[in-house]
């Protein structure tokens, strides 16, 4: 059995959330049982059959393939790959590694629950008001959540001093400012939240101030009366554009607004997500300490 098809199955795999049962793979055709959470049977195979086409022939995956799978087991040409027919042909691929092996990583990190705790949770439990305990966690369309949260400000009188007074009190979880400043001297790190501007200021200080992009209030009179997105699913198009400036984005996040930026990603990971988000999105691996995180994210760098 061909050891890099292996690799090729168990990579898509990891992409699309297969989940396979038994596989039988020969020279010229494979056979699959699988069971595919997200219905997207035809685009794994596609991507697979690329790829294993292009392995049998014994040449590199086509352009843009490798990027797309995240494959990084590529066997790496050396000075000891010459022979005396086309010394120049392996001195150019070792060149051509090394040239993609080192091209320009960026890190894109959400914010709370990955390295400061959940702002609306610490403001129930500062006001005991239970139904703020709802998060992005809990509620996947943004839109519900936080009209539902500016209501129940309004019915409890609560301003916008009243929230940042609790995020004063708030400070980075355990080992984040550690993981995030030791990232930071590695790559460069953005951190993409559906925050506001308004409240991340004491977080962003605790933090050191790395560059964030997030969102902003409407307030009058100290009340919120609404928010305004910078732009619609802004973690996914922050990516996206990272990516047209030819970065290898490498995103950690932990609840439903994060699914996006990480399937974006060249790489994507959970970072403390619920069970049912890491049983729902297999196709990312998940982890629950910064010292897994950091060693994933700097495989990829
Ligand atoms: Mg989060």
């Amino acid at each position: 059995m061909n050891w890099i098809s292996k690799q090729a199955l168990r990579e898509v795999s990891l992409k699309t959330g297969w989940q396979v049962q038994a596989y039988c793979l020969m020279d010229n055709h494979c056979h699959l049982v699988l069971e595919t959470p997200h219905a997207n049977l035809a685009a794994g195979m596609r991507w697979f059959t690329t790829v294993k086409k292009s392995d049998r022939r014994g040449i590199r995956y086509p352009k843009g393939i490798r990027r797309k799978l995240g494959l990084h087991t590529e066997s790496v040409p050396s000075e000891s790959d010459n022979c005396d027919d086309c010394p120049q042909t392996a001195r150019q691929k070792a060149k051509s590694w090394e040239n993609r092996r080192v091209k320009q990583s960026i890190v894109t990190l959400d914010l709370e629950g990955v390295l400061v705790p959940e702002i609306w949770i610490a403001v129930s439990e500062k006001t005991g008001i239970e139904e703020l305990r709802l998060t992005t966690r809990d509620i996947p369309d943004y839109d519900v959540l936080m009209k539902g949260r500016l209501e129940i400000l309004d019915k409890h009188h609560l301003k916008l001093s009243d929230i940042q007074e609790v995020i004063g009190c708030l400070r980075p979880l355990d080992g984040a400012k550690e993981f995030l400043g030791d990232l930071r001297a590695t790559t460069q790190v953005i951190i993409l939240s559906d925050t506001f501007e308004e409240f991340a200021q004491p977080l962003m200080r605790h933090l050191e101030w790395p560059t964030l992009l997030c969102h902003r209030l409407e307030v009058s009179d100290g009340r919120i009366t609404n928010y305004r997105l910078r732009q619609s699913n802004q973690k996914q198009k922050a990516v996206a554009a990272l990516k047209s400036l030819d970065y290898r984005v490498i995103a950690a996040g932990d609840s439903f607004n994060d699914i996006a930026m990480l399937t974006e990603a060249h790489a994507g990971f959970l970072f403390r997500a619920p069970v049912a988000i890491q049983t729902q999105f297999a196709q990312f691996k998940a982890v629950e300490t910064y010292a897994d995180l950091s060693r994933l994210i700097k495989e990829w760098l």
